[in-house]
């Protein structure tokens, strides 16, 4: 498939803070029956101060754009959101080291050793109702399109296709990590938030490469 680029990540974060711009209020809406609200919040804040950090400073190999994205939602997210997804930018960015472009199947394991780094710093398994629930479908999905021949874009969307997926699939969950698993069994019957959100960001890898 067609390389992955520096450019690539930067059109990648500029599609994902304007989706997250776009999707704030309902990601919030998701974390108020079982979180605090702010889901939204916490995105937006990390993904406008990363979009500030990359177009004053942009960095020109893909594993350096998302270990600055990373960088910047460590420091600007208050919740337990951003420390996990920076988790998962800068691990991917590591993975990537500093080659200016790389493969969809180096990027594809550059995504999974930073879903690992996600499950590592925050203890979850599939099912326990978090952001994983969409992230390791993803992967699987992205994997398996690679495996049977999809080029790039192809193998993104369904990524994408799965990460939806995963996230719709949260609703029955109970949760047994972060916030959500306070409430118990009244966490059952409510979209995960950060699974929500993990969709959009795949998503917006997806769109990214088909434009
Ligand atoms: P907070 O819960 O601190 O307010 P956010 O509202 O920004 O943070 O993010 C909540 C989301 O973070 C949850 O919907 C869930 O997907 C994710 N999350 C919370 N704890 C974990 C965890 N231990 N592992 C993976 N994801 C988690
Ligand atoms: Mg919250
Ligand atoms: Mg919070």
């Amino acid at each position: 498939g067609s390389p992955i680029d520096a450019a690539f990540v930067r059109r990648w974060l500029d599609t994902a803070a304007t989706v997250v711009e776009r999707e704030a209020a309902a990601l919030t809406e998701l974390d108020s029956p079982i979180g605090d609200a702010d889901h939204g919040t916490n995105m937006r804040r990390g993904f406008v101060a990363a979009r500030t950090a990359v177009e004053q400073e942009p960095p020109d190999t893909p594993g350096a754009v998302l270990v600055a994205v990373g960088r910047q939602l460590i420091s600007t997210v208050g919740g337990a959101s951003g420390p996990l997804y920076g988790t998962l930018l800068r691990r991917a960015g590591k993975q990537l080291g500093d080659e200016p472009a790389v493969s969809a199947a180096q990027f594809r394991d550059a995504l999974r050793a930073g879903v690992d780094g996600v499950a590592q710093l925050g203890g979850a398994a599939p099912g326990d109702k978090t952001m994983l629930d969409a992230l390791f479908p993803a992967v699987d999905a992205m994997s398996k399109a690679l495996d049977g021949g999809s080029g790039t874009a192809d193998a993104l969307a369904a990524a994408a296709a799965a990460a939806d997926e995963g996230a719709v699939a949260t609703t029955p969950l109970r949760a047994r990590k972060g916030r959500a698993s306070y409430l118990g069994e009244r966490s059952i019957g409510h979209q995960d938030p950060g699974a929500t959100s993990a969709a959009l960001l795949v998503t917006a890898f997806a769109d990214t490469a088909r434009e």
